[in-house]
């Protein structure tokens, strides 16, 4: 047995990680340090030599991207097929689950998984038929509150008695928007984890099953685990100390989608007998890039504290260039990424990283003009065109009539004379006989109060999709797909001139009937699912397609989210301005800000060999004319670890922006971030951040009496107690 290959590109720490026999295990290491090394490495371990079978392991990671490089890095160690193993994201594991065990899960078989925009969409239609201002019930606040606690693990059943009119009417809407999921089939992705923790834990034999199955469960990015991930693996390793994770909380930057940074306490605390293992050393970056991001990290309060260190040689220095507006912040990256694939032709090793995706468009527009082949990770995504979701929606209904969010989408699209009153009428059915809308739509038809031209066009649209559902049948996936683009109507549609980018359109279009010729289903599918109930869930789940296909060799963009545990010799970091990134919600809100600076830790530490920064003086963003300030986050950096790049391409070494200010010296450090004060007036509150120095010192509190809130306070006035 050959075991060089696993132990030795491995240092000493990670090679008693591997190695170490099965238990309870928490590697706790920064970016860059070997946490996914170590992991995929431990895996081939207990395959090869601990003679644990493929099909014994679980591995749990963030997105599809890191599940697919993990699967071929291990089949590269050890040279043996993988399809037997469980790796993916919780979402896809969760989706898997269900679809075997549908029936204990409560779910109709040809359940159908929504992403964000659909849920929204049905949210919205919901609120409609509560009749509920959507001034006051903003759809997206209302999508936000249910998915809350649906991480949490709370059914509308489970929540307290409301406490005001507002609480009552939330329930009441989570009520009646899980009682027209459970109708329609519809399950949308907070639903797929908890769905999937209740089968477990409600399902005793089915639960004793997975836990003899995965012998060992190993988690990457396990700081970002939300309240039910955890209870979902604590399920399933409980009583046996099998749970491998590795996690950095330095890099939490999901707390904003209901992340828990505590579950690493919790985790200590759940699993006793548990080994905790810190890594230090950092093969990822050069010298000044790891310099940097650790000295931006250490702003933030209540870290566990970890200090990286690199053997590599400090490097170039990172570059910021000011520019103009957002026009010129393009230009000046597209040129650097020519200069740089001049000696260095990889493209993929570049990218841009980004805090919002409305930013990408104009890297877009640049690329293209450069000719540059890029790809966008989320944002947009193909699948989330509307020409596209169409098509998709058409493809939905004909494997399930129930499907109300799709029925609704296609039943007068293209336009086949079923106006809003007739839409209306069914609706008012469904809701009375508390039915589908298709099932709404033959009652409507049977009581005959429609007009006769409502009626037929009402009845041609049942039988347009009963014919596609015949016809389909038996056909390849491609072609059920170029024929459902076809026979709908679709197509001609979208080929009418007066359509606004009717060519690009059609092309999507087309481009769909190329995506289910491509389609290929990476795991076994045990489920036995049809093809296309496949590729639909391949189209909800899947993140992103855009330009160039996946494997052309293309610059990469994506949010600092996205890039995540991914790594890149030349990283682009723009936008880094006050309103931007930091993001303008999070400004005034300690606990987001520190998160806020995570996310610049995460961005920095992708880089392998250089970083570009940036950010524009003025910038057009949502439509609107901004000038915002430099981001907090290049104050907070070495200034001898910048350069800035001027116009002309001169470059200076010190920085024009601010340096940075010190920590509050005045008042010898008796007030920080965190320490409790008194005001006379005010009451008792904590410190949350301290700004300027001398008379200008001044501090921001968060008082407890909820009327006073948070204000800022000069230090010199306040007459501020400690207590
Ligand atoms: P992140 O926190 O960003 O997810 P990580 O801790 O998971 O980072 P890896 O991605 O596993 O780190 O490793 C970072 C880089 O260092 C990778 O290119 C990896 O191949 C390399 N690396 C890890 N360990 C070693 C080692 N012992 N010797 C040489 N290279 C290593
Ligand atoms: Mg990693």
């Amino acid at each position: 047995m050959d075991i060089t290959k696993i132990l030795e590109p491995l240092n000493d720490v990670q090679r008693q990680v591997v190695t170490a026999p099965s238990t309870a295990m928490l590697v706790l290491a920064g970016a860059g340090s070997g946490k996914t090394r170590v992991l995929v490495h431990r895996i081939a371990w207990q395959i090869q030599v601990e003679n644990h079978y493929p099909q014994n392991m679980l591995a749990v990671t963030f997105t599809n991207k890191a599940a697919k490089e993990m699967r071929h890095r291990i089949e590269h160690l050890l040279n043996i097929p993988t399809h037997s193993m469980w790796i993916g994201t919780f979402h896809g594991i969760a989706y898997r689950l269900l679809r075997r065990h549908f029936s204990q899960a409560k779910l109709p078989e040809g359940f159908q998984v929504m992403d964000s925009a659909d849920q929204l969409r049905v949210i919205k239609r919901l609120l409609n038929n509560l009749k509920l201002d959507e001034e006051q019930w903003p759809a997206r606040q209302v999508q936000w509150h249910i998915n809350a606690q649906k991480d949490e693990g709370i059914r509308a059943r489970h929540c307290l008695t409301p406490y005001d009119k507002y609480a009552e009417q939330m329930l009441a809407i989570y009520l009646a928007y899980e009682r027209l999921c459970d109708q329609s089939g519809l399950v949308d992705f907070a639903e797929l984890l908890l769905r999937a923790h209740e089968l477990l834990r409600d399902n005793p034999e089915l639960l004793a099953l997975y836990q003899q199955r995965f012998t060992q469960v190993h988690v990457d990015e396990f700081q970002d685990t939300n309240t039910i991930q955890y209870a979902w693996l604590r399920l399933l390793t409980e009583n046996r100390d099998n749970l491998f994770v590795v996690g950095d909380d330095d890099q939490s930057i999901y707390g904003w989608r209901g992340a828990k940074i505590e579950n690493i306490y919790k985790f200590q605390k759940d699993y006793p007998n548990h080994h905790i293992i810190k890594l230090e050393q950092n093969y990822r970056s050069t010298g000044n890039i790891l310099k940097t991001a650790n000295q931006i990290i250490q702003v933030n309060q209540g870290r566990m504290g970890k200090e990286l260190w690199t053997q590599s040689d400090a490097g170039e220095l990172l570059s910021l260039y000011t520019a103009f507006n957002e026009q010129d912040e393009a230009y000046f990256v597209i040129e650097r990424i020519k200069t740089w694939l001049i000696d260095k032709p990889r493209r993929k090793d570049i990218a841009i990283l980004y805090r919002s995706n409305a930013q990408s468009r104009l890297f877009e527009e640049r690329l293209m003009i450069a000719g540059i082949p890029y790809r966008v990770y989320g944002g947009l995504r193909f699948f989330d065109r509307a020409e596209i979701k169409n098509a998709l929606a058409y493809l939905r209904l004909i494997m399930n009539r129930d499907d109300d969010t799709s029925f609704e989408r296609v039943i007068n699209t293209p336009t086949r004379g079923i106006g809003a009153k007739t839409v209306e009428d069914i609706r008012v059915i469904a809701r009375e006989q508390n039915s589908s809308l298709w099932a709404a739509s033959i009652a409507l038809i049977n009581q005959r109060n429609l007009s006769a031209r409502a009626s037929n066009a009402l009845v041609s649209f049942l039988n347009l999709i009963k014919q596609l559902s015949e016809k389909t049948q038996g056909l390849e996936l491609f072609e059920q797909v170029k024929l459902v683009v076809e026979k709908s109507g679709l197509l001609a549609f979208y080929q009418q001139a007066k359509i606004d980018n009717s060519e690009e359109k059609v092309e999507n279009l087309e481009e769909l009937v190329s995506a289910a010729k491509s389609f290929v289903f990476t795991q076994e599918n045990e489920e036995q699912l049809s093809e296309l109930a496949l590729f639909l869930t391949h189209a909800a789940l899947e993140s992103g397609d855009r330009q160039a296909d996946e494997f052309e060799d293309s610059v990469q963009l994506m949010t600092l989210h996205s890039a995540k545990g991914l790594e890149f010799n030349l990283v682009f970091l723009v936008g880094l301005e006050e309103g931007l990134f930091p993001s303008q919600q999070s400004v005034d809100d300690a606990g987001r800000l520190e998160e806020e600076r995570r996310l610049c830790y995460v961005g920095i530490t992708r880089a392998m060999q250089k970083v570009y920064l940036s950010y524009a003086e003025s910038r057009r963003l949502y439509g609107r004319e901004t000038y915002p300030k430099p981001s907090r986050f290049l104050k907070e950096m070495p200034a001898e670890c910048l350069q800035e790049i001027r116009l002309r391409g001169n470059i200076s070494q010190a920085p024009s922006i601010p340096l940075p200010k010190k920590s509050p010296i005045a008042n010898e450090g008796r007030y920080k971030a965190g320490q409790k004060v008194s005001h006379a007036k005010f009451g008792t509150g904590v410190i949350l951040q301290i700004e300027g120095e001398g008379a200008q010192e001044r501090v921001q509190v968060k008082f407890n009496t909820p009327t006073i809130g948070i204000k800022w306070l000069m230090l010199a006035y306040a007459k501020l107690e400690t207590v």
